[in-house]
Formats: C-alpha cells, sequence, structure tokens
C-alpha cells in the first residue's frame, strides 16, 4: 500500500535563491505516535493499494492497522518520499530578540510540497526535525521528542479554540536519540500551512538588496494568500495592509486565551497571520500581564502584554522590506507604512475589545461606556492571581451568586460592585426580563473549560518520554472541543498546584 497526497506545488517554482532542494535524511526506526486523521481528510490525503486504486481504510488512530500505521510512519519520518513531493528548505533571515541574523533557513524542517484542500486553499506540508539543510548552521537538524509532542498538543489546541495556526498532522519517533543537555528520543512532527513564509522571508532578501526576489516574493504571497490585493491600484501597499490586520487578528486572539508566544522573533512571524513555531509557549494559569515563560527571554521581551507591540515591530520590519515596492521615494514609503501601522493599531484595539467583551458576555457595538468592565475586571484579576481561563468561564456559570467566579477573588465589596455593574450592563443588552440565560451560553461559546495548561503539558511529555501516549491521548481529546466540559475532567480544568507549577519552558531545539 501506499499513501496518496495530490501536491501541486508552487513554492518549488521561484527562482533557486529562495530554497534548498534537499531529501528528508532517513531514520533508523520510525514508530508512529499520532495521526490526525480528520486534518489529513481536509487536505485529501488517502490510501492506494500497491496497484494506484484507492483502498477504504479507515484512518482514524485508534482504527489503524500495524501495516497503515508503518506506511504512514515511513512517510511522515522522511524515509519514503511520496509520489509528487518535491522537498526543498527555504531560506530565510530574521531579527531574533531584536538582533538581526541575516541567514537563518530551514535548519530541520523540509517542505515537502503543497497540497489543495478540500476547501480550495493551498497548504505547504512540512517534516520538522527531518535532518540536516544548507541552513543548519551547527544544528543537528532533528527535534526532540518533548517539543514535537509539545507543538501537536498546542497547535491543534489553538486551532480548536479558533485562533489561526499551523496544524499537526502526524508524529512519529525517529528510533534514534537526539543530544541536548542529555540524550533524548527524538521524533518528527508534520506540519501544514496556509504558507511557511515569514517577515523573516522578506528580510532574507532585504539584506542583501534583492529587490527582484522581494518583488517574487510579494507577487507570490499576494497570489497565494491576499489574492484580492491584486484589485487594489496599489496591490504591495494593500498586501502590506493586509499582512497587519492578520497579526492584530492573531495577537488580539492570543491576548484572549492569555497565550504567550515566547520567542516572535520576525523568523516566527508568518505574513499568513498563523501562529507559527511553537517553542517555549505557554499559556497562563492565574493572570499576570508581565507574565514570561519562555527560558531564553531573560528581559522579558516577550511578555504577553509586549505581544501587541512586539508584533508591530515586526511588522514595522516588514514595511522596511516592502518599500521599494510602496513608492517611489523612501519618505512616500514611509507614509505608506506608518498609514499600514496605524491599521494594525485600530485593528488591534477593536478586535481585543471586540474579544473581551465577548468574553463577558457583551456584543455591543459602542464598547466606550462598558469597556472599563473589562479593564477593571482585569486589574482585580491580576491583583488577585484569578486564573485567567477559569475567571471567564465561571462567569458564565449557571448560578445567580457566582460561587465559583467569586473564588477566583478576594471576598470584598470590590468584586461584588463589579458584579453588580456587570449585570447591569447584561441586562440593558438583552433586556430587563433576561435572565442572563443568553449571556451565559455566549460566553460559553467563547471561554473555554479546558486550555493546554502548562502542568498538563508537561505530565503528557513525561508520560511519553516513558512510552505512554494516554495522557497526550486524553489531552487531544479534550482540547479538540474546549468549551464543552465534560464530567470525570474536572482537574484538567484546575490551575496547578504549587509543587506542579511549570516555572519556565525550554526552547523547542
Ligand atoms: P527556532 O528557534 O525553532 O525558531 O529556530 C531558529 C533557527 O534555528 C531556524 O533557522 C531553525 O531552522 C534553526 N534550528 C533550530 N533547531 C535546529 C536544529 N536542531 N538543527 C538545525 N537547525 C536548527
Ligand atoms: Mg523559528
Amino acid at each position: 500500500m501506499k499513501i496518496s497526497i495530490p501536491f501541486r506545488n508552487t513554492y518549488n517554482t521561484l527562482p533557486d535563491v529562495f530554497f534548498q532542494k534537499i531529501e528528508p535524511t532517513p531514520v533508523s526506526d520510525p514508530q508512529l505516535l499520532h495521526f490526525n486523521s480528520t486534518l489529513a481528510q481536509d487536505l485529501c490525503i488517502s490510501l492506494l493499494h500497491d496497484d494506484g486504486t484507492a483502498m477504504n481504510a479507515d484512518l482514524k488512530p485508534a482504527g489503524l492497522s500495524q501495516d497503515i500505521a508503518s506506511t504512514l510512519a515511513a512517510v511522515f519520518s522522511g524515509n519514503t518520499l511520496p509520489d509528487g513531493a518535491e522537498p526543498l528548505a527555504m531560506a530565510y533571515a530574521g531579527h531574533q530578540f531584536g538582533h538581526f541574523v541575516p541567514q537563518l533557513g530551514d535548519g530541520r524542517a523540509i517542505l515537502l510540497g503543497e497540497v489543495t484542500d478540500s476547501a480550495g486553499r493551498q497548504r505547504d506540508i512540512q517534516l520538522k526535525g527531518a535532518g540536516r539543510t544548507r541552513f543548519s548552521r551547527g544544528g543537528d537538524g532533528r527535534a526532540a521528542l518533548g517539543p514535537v509532542i509539545r507543538e501537536y498538543i498546542v497547535s491543534e489546541a489553538m486551532h480548536a479554540l479558533g485562533i489561526p495556526t499551523t496544524r499537526a498532522l502526524a508524529m512519529v519517533r525517529t528510533g534514534e536519540p537526539v543530544y541536548r543537555e542529555t540524550p533524548l528520543p527524538g521524533a518528527i512532527v508534520t506540519r501544514v500551512a496556509n504558507a511557511h513564509i515569514r517577515v523573516g522571508t522578506f528580510e532574507y532578501f532585504a539584506a542583501r538588496q534583492n529587490t527582484d526576489a522581494i518583488k517574487s516574493l510579494a507577487d507570490y504571497v499576494i497570489n497565494r494568500l491576499y489574492p484580492h490585493c491584486r484589485e487594489h491600484p496599489h496591490p504591495y501597499r494593500a498586501l502590506l495592509t493586509e499582512i497587519m490586520r492578520a497579526q492584530a487578528n492573531l495577537v488580539a486572539g492570543w491576548m484572549h486565551v492569555g497565550f504567550i508566544h515566547g520567542v516572535m522573533n520576525t523568523d516566527n512571524c508568518s505574513v499568513a497571520g498563523e501562529t507559527i513555531d511553537y517553542g517555549p509557549c505557554a499559556f497562563m494559569d492565574h493572570f499576570d500581564a508581565a507574565r514570561v515563560f519562555s527560558s531564553i527571554d531573560h528581559q522579558g521581551r516577550y511578555a504577553y502584554k509586549n505581544q501587541p507591540l512586539i508584533a508591530r515591530w515586526n511588522l514595522e520590519n516588514l514595511g522596511a522590506c516592502l518599500a521599494p515596492l510602496l513608492a517611489d521615494t523612501t519618505e512616500e514609503a514611509v507614509d505608506h507604512i506608518k498609514a499600514s501601522v496605524e491599521v494594525y493599531r485600530s485593528e488591534f484595539d477593536a478586535h481585543w475589545q471586540r474579544g473581551f467583551l465577548r468574553k463577558i458576555g457583551l456584543e455591543t457595538t459602542s464598547p466606550g461606556p462598558v469597556l472599563p468592565l473589562v479593564h477593571e475586571l482585569l486589574e482585580r484579576m491580576q491583583k488577585d492571581r484569578a486564573d485567567f481561563t477559569n475567571t471567564f468561564r465561571f462567569l458564565g456559570d449557571d448560578d445567580e451568586n457566582l460561587t465559583r467566579f467569586r473564588t477566583q477573588f478576594r471576598p470584598d465589596e470590590g468584586i461584588d460592585a463589579w458584579i453588580q455593574a456587570w449585570k447591569s450592563a447584561i441586562k440593558l443588552e438583552y433586556g430587563p426580563e433576561n435572565d442572563l440565560k443568553q449571556a451565559r451560553a455566549a460566553m460559553n461559546a467563547v471561554n473555554p473549560a479546558y486550555i493546554p495548561r502548562n502542568h498538563r503539558v508537561e505530565e503528557a511529555l513525561t508520560a511519553a518520554l516513558h512510552g505512554d501516549m494516554q495522557p497526550t491521548q486524553t489531552l487531544l481529546d479534550l482540547l479538540a472541543d474546549p468549551y464543552r466540559e465534560r464530567h470525570g475532567y474536572e482537574v484538567y480544568m484546575e490551575p496547578p498546584k504549587p509543587e506542579e507549577v511549570v516555572h519556565q519552558t525550554f526552547c523547542g531545539t
């Protein structure tokens, strides 16, 4: 049997300077750890008999025969190249913690190719951890099991939360160790993206003053991701503004769920507006706007509250790369960049406000009078170290006294006054007869019960290191439907006990 992936590759039609054509390095003993059959279906992936006829096989993880599992493991470890794959490693540069590195590139990721999915969208299929490339510098081109599972769990959770993200299609163990501080089991994650083009991809060519390449790349991005920009009198100006809008939407989404990316370098900033490169990322437990998890972020550059500003900084760099395409003079180009940044700022504010108002049950189109409710709640949450996820979730409880909600705060008149003011705002919006039912349903549809809490993710990684994938499976199941509270899974809503707290997450190398 073989796997059919209907590749329709386009990135490899760009000039040679954009990539290195290179095949994955085979691994000794690939074992399938997980396969995302729903996503596979979206990507029109299927199984064929050796004679090319379709196999009517169930690709659900539980239903995979040994034969199918090893066929999938061979493909998603890079050992077998499926028909139509034209593997390559992409070139890019990037600002890392503010410092420009002119050459990064896919040092351990290999793009197998692209498919047109069932909705007609072009999607990249990439193996991460597939071996060395021209861009590997000192690295081994591999990934360790822990970070692979973290990326798989967290990216799928983000998708279920409705936040744009790369997806995870498969993960395999390689059967080979990777050497970090200690030897660890090696693994490969198959990542799916609307495109793996980063702000750093533009920076790569800007640093080389290769305006032709910048133009080719901009045209490619317009055709693939923002085709309506072609109709605009100035397509490149429209493109910059569209990418700004997409990032504004993305980062507002992170803020609404308490997500901290951890390494918002320009090479980890996708022009498709998707969350990409899950390294030392985490969701907050108790609310702290200054929260940082990444062990390499010593100055808190990428703290929760800094994310909107850093995204803007990244986008200003993109603007500078596009400048030669925006106008004939630098002054005029700068004006266009400033105008786009203004769009970013106002779009971000609008998304941020709309999202947080929804989280407290308000859909109003005139946020002015009720916005102080959001700010006051966040201030109280910060002061009382309230759990970010549960505070919002519990506000939607069918309970006049809001008992669970109140447990998040020190019992004082402050929170009582807030609840009274909030109830008045809800009445004003839904009408005086309303018993909060509608507002509760609306809140419970946007405030998750389950997020990939760091201590649970760590627990799953540790179990997987010992060969037990059950905790990973349980998390994947809960997080696929994060708004539905399930009996028997209450502990997955709980923040960590003092001894379970994970203070730092480590870079995903
Ligand atoms: P990241 O921290 O994953 O965003 O990666 C930053 C840069 O380092 C990218 O160019 C990666 O391809 C490269 N890189 C990270 N880990 C490795 C590795 N184990 N081997 C080779 N290159 C790597
Ligand atoms: Mg990266």
